[in-house]
Order: structure tokens, then sequence, then C-alpha cells
């Protein structure tokens, strides 16, 4: 033991393996693996990043005064309860080294986003994965695995990489359900394609109560990946908490001045989301008419069943070879499964023939 060791649990994090975007000795990739949003960013966006360009010696806003005023006024909230991520991933990693160390458990859905248990193993907390019922969360499953050690409840609505979600109603159980010094940490990365009666982002609740945070992301919707923006809201003392652990500067500023711009385009954004729900619905029916399982999804993407791990694999091989990338699910136990993000309609065309050859 002469080398450097780093904390209990840093070892045990299997590293997170991003959607790829290359295939050797194919040229055109048609990439649908990384949910990234199908018509690329509002050119406003792309515009105000451009704009950063002389300016570019100087640090950028450390209280990202202009993008939570922005966000404030668009979503009704208090600018002083909104602070901004290098991405929401940069969020999620902070409330759990901030609420979780060794010995406490983090509780996610048994098909959550891979990020929570990444962090949570990675700060010697234990992961907990309550199981799901059709491949959705289980308010009851989630609430029956709440121990004394639980800190944090993390649940993305809908969820990644599964595409399904629950009602507002089924929110507010879980969180009459919990003890009061549990965190709950709502994900709302894909909030904006919803437009369904019963849901709620979560914003509303993580408005009132003290123990309540969501996330969200310009990765999405906005597709300003590359930038790295993200932006949660929750209670006073929550906020103050993460602000005192992220890093000063963050959220550069070319990432700023884009997302204010992005979320001053809703013109984009409306569309966007049109394009997606339209291919996702013709998708999921051309996928149906097959003889694929497509689950009902309310994100950018579907979740595509092959039967059996042996199936799914060979559909991956047979789509690299058009050169169109998906997403294989092994860390998430679903080897049976791929994940197809809604791209353009030529995209989506293109995966649709090379799966009617397979
Ligand atoms: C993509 C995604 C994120 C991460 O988004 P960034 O803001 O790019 O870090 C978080 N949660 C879920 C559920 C996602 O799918």
């Amino acid at each position: 033991m002469n080398a450097p060791q780093p904390r209990a649990g840093v070892l045990k994090v299997q590293p997170y393996v991003a959607g790829e975007s290359t295939i050797a000795n194919v040229k055109r990739v048609i990439k649908l693996a990384s949910n990234e949003g199908a018509l690329g960013p509002s050119p406003k966006a792309v515009a105000a990043a451009r704009g950063t360009a002389q300016s570019l010696c100087r640090y950028p806003d450390g209280g990202c005064v202009e993008l939570r005023q922005a966000l404030a006024r668009h979503y009704h909230l208090d600018a002083a309860n909104i602070t901004c991520g290098a991405g929401s991933d940069e969020l999620i990693g902070i409330l759990i080294r901030a609420y979780a160390g060794a010995g406490d458990e983090v509780l996610c859905s048994q098909y959550g986003f891979l990020m929570y248990a990444i962090g949570a193993t990675a700060v010697g907390a234990t992961p907990v994965m309550a199981p799901e019922k059709d491949i959705t969360a289980d308010i009851d499953s989630l609430l029956r695995h709440v121990s004394p050690k639980t800190r944090l409840v993390f649940l993305a609505n809908p969820n990644n990489p599964t595409g399904t979600y629950l009602p507002a109603s089924e929110i507010r159980r879980l969180h009459r359900g919990l003890p009061k010094n549990v965190l709950l940490v709502l994900d709302s990365a894909y909030t904006e394609y919803m437009t369904e009666a019963d849901y709620e982002s979560g914003v509303e609740l993580a408005a009132t109560a003290d123990n309540v945070v969501v996330t969200r992301t310009f990765s999405k919707i906005h597709a300003l990946g590359g930038l790295r923006v993200g932006w949660c809201t929750g209670a006073p003392a929550v906020i103050d908490v993460i602000n005192r652990v992220r890093g000063p500067f963050n959220v550069s500023t070319p990432a700023q001045n884009a997302a204010i711009a992005a979320l001053a385009d809703q013109g984009h954004v409306d569309k966007v989301r049109e394009h997606t729900r339209r291919w996702r619905d013709r998708v999921t029916t051309a996928l149906r008419k097959l003889g694929f399982t497509v689950t009902d999804s309310f994100g950018n993407f579907v979740l595509i069943n092959f039967g059996d791990t042996t199936r799914a694999d060979a559909a991956d091989a047979h789509l690299r070879r058009h050169g169109i990338i998906l997403r294989p699910l092994k860390p998430y136990g679903l080897t049976h499964c791929l994940r197809a993000t809604i791209g353009t309609g030529g995209e989506m065309r293109a995966m649709l023939a090379a799966l009617k050859t397979f």
C-alpha cells in the first residue's frame, strides 16, 4: 500500500459508458445513442455562444445571474431558489456528495438513470434499487425500500432509458411517504417533451417542500449537450448547500449565453417537441408492425425489446453495419433491449429500413 489510494467506493465505480459516435470504416454515421435533440440547437443559441468568442479571456459570471433570472421569469420561480451546473449531471453528483457518504443509502428505481448509482458508489454510499413494475417506477416499492440510512431518493420522470413516467399524484404520494430528512431529487431531463395533463415537472412541489429538488437540463430538447449546462430548483437551504460545494465558475460563458437564448426561443422548443412526438409515434407503430416490443415512451427515445440478449446484440451489429448506432443497455441489466433516440425524419427512415432487413 505504498501508492496513493482513493477513498473507499471510488474503485468500485463502473465508469459511465457514453453513447458511441463512430464506427470503424463507416464515414456517415447516424448517431441515435445519446438522446440529443433531433433538430439541433436553436440557431439563436448557437449565435449567442459564438458571440462570446471575444471575451473568452474573462471568467464567467459565477452566479449565473442572467440565466437564473431568465429561468425564474420563464418558470415563475424565485431566482434565489435556482442554481446552475455544468449539466445536470454535475448537480446530481454534488447533491450526492453533499448529502450522502459511507454507510448511507441512496434509493433509486430499478431501471433509473445510472448516474445516481455511480455517484452513490463513488462516495462510499450504497445504491439501493427498488424493483419496478412493467419497467415503470413503483412508488410502493420505493417506499418499502426506505430505511433509516436513506439520505436521498432519485427519480427521473420521465425516466431514461425506459421512457416511462409517473403522474403528479404518484410523485406527491412518494413525497408524502418519505421521512422529512430524506431529500427527494426529481430528475426532469425530459420534461419539455411532456404534454400529458396528469404530469408535473416537480418544479411546483420543489417550490413549497423543504426536501425536494428538481434538476433540469439544456442537453435534451435544447440540444446543447456539448456546452454542459443544467439547473435545479428547490428549498433555499438545499440550494445554499449546492452553492457552497460547487465550483465558483462551474458554467462557462458560452453555455450561460446560449442557454438564455435557447430558453427565449420557445418556437424552436415547440418545433422539436412536435417533431419528436410525431416521429416517436410513427417509429413505435412501425417497430411494432415489424414484430418488436416497444415500450410507450414519453422521452425523445424508444426502448426496443428484442426478446433476448443474443438477438439484441445481433440487431446492434446489424444496425452498425448500416452505420446506425443505438444504445446498448447492459449496465442497466436490459441486455435484451436497445434504446433509440428520435432523430430527424431521414434518420428514422434509415433505422426502420435497416431493422426491416434484420
Ligand atoms: C441526459 C440525462 C441527464 C444528464 O444531462 P446533462 O444535463 O447533460 O448532464 C440527467 N438525467 C437524465 C435522466 C438524463 O437522461
